[in-house]
């Protein structure tokens, strides 16, 4: 039986919708203005994020998401040219669990001695440089502290040729710090699942099995670094010419 109250209801219901969408384009419209396009931004990489998956995809697919996670993390872009949509839904302790490991990648994708990089880029490595030694303190002292002996000794080593003038201590050779390995076991595999997830939209299990290694450019000189990745440097080396 139709009342007149449920006549009403629906009348205001059908009303309702029409007006909506106006509605709800003046709603964005306000938002866009007052938070400016980073929110908008921030916004919309949720939206795309959380249309992949409700669950964080980092750590099996058992824990609800409420953060989103862009990975590769923004750090390792340059020049903020990072690619869109590579934004994920993530716990809130897979999405923080990986700031140090984040930041190290960021360095370490700076670390191209050929690459003349602009100052602007220098000073945010450099940032990432001094709150990873707030994390582990004594990182930088490790990482800069290799002796003059311990220098000659290295560039012996890899066959290194000084220029005219320059001394074993002027190498640019550091150190990896032991706690640089504990970061990238937790970088690499979390590249690995989002791109995994990217690309076959399964998340991967919670007790997945992965392998990975890590190389410096110093094993490039020693001739450690397979053939398969030294040819893809060939290659990015050609298109970035
Ligand atoms: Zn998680």
């Amino acid at each position: 039986m139709v009342t007149k109250d449920s006549v009403y209801t629906r009348l205001g219901a059908v009303m309702w919708s029409i007006a909506k969408p106006q509605l709800r384009m003046k709603t964005a419209q306000a938002y866009c203005d007052a938070m400016g396009q980073a929110r908008v931004k921030d916004l919309k990489a949720r939206e795309i994020a959380f249309a992949k998956s409700k669950s964080c995809i980092f750590c099996g697919g058992s824990v609800e998401a409420t953060t989103v996670d862009h990975y590769p993390p923004r750090a390792v872009f340059h020049d903020n040219r990072w690619p869109e949509g590579y934004v994920f839904p993530a716990c809130v302790n897979c999405n923080s669990g990986s700031r140090e490991a984040d930041n190290w990648a960021g360095f370490l994708s700076m670390m191209d001695p050929n690459i003349d990089w602009p100052d602007s880029e220098l000073e945010k490595n450099v940032k990432r440089l001094v709150s990873l030694d707030r994390a582990s303190p004594g990182l930088i002292k490790e990482f800069f502290g290799t002796s003059a002996v311990e220098k000659k000794s290295m560039a012996r080593r890899l066959k290194m040729e000084r220029a005219r003038g320059e001394t074993y201590a002027d190498l640019p050779l550091v150190k990896i710090p032991e706690v640089a390995h504990e970061w990238m076991s937790v970088f690499a595999p979390k590249l690995t699942k989002a791109l995994h997830f990217e690309h076959t939209q399964r998340i991967p299990p919670s007790n997945v099995g992965l392998n990975y290694w890590w190389y410096t450019n110093a094993n490039q000189l020693e001739g450690k670094v397979p053939q398969i990745i030294n040819a893809w440097f060939e290659v990015i080396e050609f298109t970035t010419k």
